[in-house]
């Protein structure tokens, strides 16, 4: 099933809206953190190195239609944390449901079969499961034996009873690009409506020449990887955001088309970074030093990103921002094959993690034991 009609068009007038109003700055998706609880401890995540306080508190539904209502993004993201331990997730859904925004519900899955009946399908609700590569790939990443079995059993029963589904993968130095198309097509087979990628954020601050290094070497993995694309892969991503992460094209990094509200406020500048809180939308938009982000920036956190909430929404912002935008956006979209010889030779060409990923310690244990990854 693909992405419905009436979602790409609510997107898409929405975009051409706020051009028209000449708006430069505009929210595509709201990511709403109703908490940082997670019943996971993955090695790619830091939320969970929150004290026990902080992980005890979750907005209220009131707090979420608060923030989504000023925001105005048509679409909202749940991730978290592990939405599906919030207390009141389905009273969240029902209320974004009945403003007709486009809910992805991030989510490992493993509860997602007890907790099923709190929410209705819907073309509003898509459950967004997070898996990062097949069974061994997917069980390592969230330090989880058994985690992808569980989450794809979820994935068939949320198929079967109606909902739309998508998975969201994150991808790390050295993954195998062999295996990712290989999940890839296992996640075809299962039936979801689409898949979203994003290459892991690094945290080290390391000198420029290993920066650039950073953004080659993600730039080589996705290149293997999206290169010589099966005809029946879909992908719940822009397609110009696909070429940017194949090295294909460059974006500024435009933070303020993907912000993020938690129980700390409106989170500068962007998902990964805290440098500072605002209390309104409008406040983060009018007091954020937004010339300090990005990876023209200079700043060392920024140098080594091309994530999904960084720059996603740069590449739908260049679909409508000119007529030779939109029609790359169409030729993307019709000939997704990409052939590509030196991609086929890198598929034989793994490259070796930088970095081994670490894994970090469920909260409560020795803090010796907590180690934070550089991915
Ligand atoms: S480049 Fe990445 S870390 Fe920097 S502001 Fe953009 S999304 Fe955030």
């Amino acid at each position: 099933m693909p992405v419905p009609v009436s979602q790409m068009w609510t997107v898409a007038t929405y975009v051409l809206r706020q051009k028209l109003a000449g708006r430069k700055q505009y929210p595509l998706v709201l990511m709403l953190e109703p908490l940082f609880r997670c019943n996971l401890a993955c090695a790619g995540c830091g939320k969970i190195q929150y004290p026990a306080h902080i992980l005890k508190r979750d907005l209220t539904p009131e707090e979420c239609f608060r923030a989504v209502d000023e925001c105005g993004a048509p679409m909202v993201s749940i991730p978290g944390g592990e939405p599906l331990m919030h207390p009141q997730i389905g009273e969240i859904v029902e209320g974004l449901v009945a403003r007709k925004k486009y809910i992805y519900l991030c989510t490992n899955a493993l509860l997602l079969k007890e907790k099923i009946h709190l929410f209705q399908p819907s073309k509003y609700l898509t459950f967004s499961i997070h898996l990062d590569g097949q069974r061994e790939e997917h069980d390592l990443a969230v330090c989880r034996e058994g985690g992808y079995d569980i989450a794809v059993e979820a994935v068939k029963d949320a198929l079967q009873r109606g909902f739309r589904v998508t998975t969201n993968t994150t991808l790390f130095d050295g993954a195998n690009p062999k295996s990712v198309r290989a999940f890839f097509d296992e996640m075809m087979d299962l039936g979801v409506e689409g898949m979203m990628l994003s290459p892991g954020y690094s945290y080290d601050k390391a000198p420029d020449q290993k920066h650039f290094l950073g953004r080659a070497r993600t730039r080589r993995m996705f290149r293997a990887i999206l290169s010589n694309r099966k005809k029946n892969w879909r992908f719940n991503l822009s397609p110009l955001f696909l070429e940017f992460l194949m090295g294909k094209r460059t974006y500024p990094c435009t933070p303020w088309g993907m912000p993020t509200y938690n129980i700390f406020g409106w989170q500068k500048p962007c998902y990964l970074l805290q440098d500072g809180y605002a209390e309104t939308f409008a406040e983060l938009l009018a007091t954020t030093e937004w010339n300090n982000y990005g990876t023209e920036s200079g700043n060392p956190a920024c140098a080594n990103c091309m994530v999904h909430s960084g720059y996603e929404s740069s590449a739908v912002n260049a679909t409508f921002s000119s007529l030779s935008g939109f029609l790359a956006t169409v030729k993307a979209t019709l000939f997704t094959h990409y052939r590509d010889e030196e991609a086929l030779r890198l598929l034989d060409q793994p490259e070796e993690p930088v970095h081994p990923l670490i894994q970090i310690a469920p909260t409560g244990e020795p803090a010796q034991s907590l180690q934070e990854t550089r991915v």
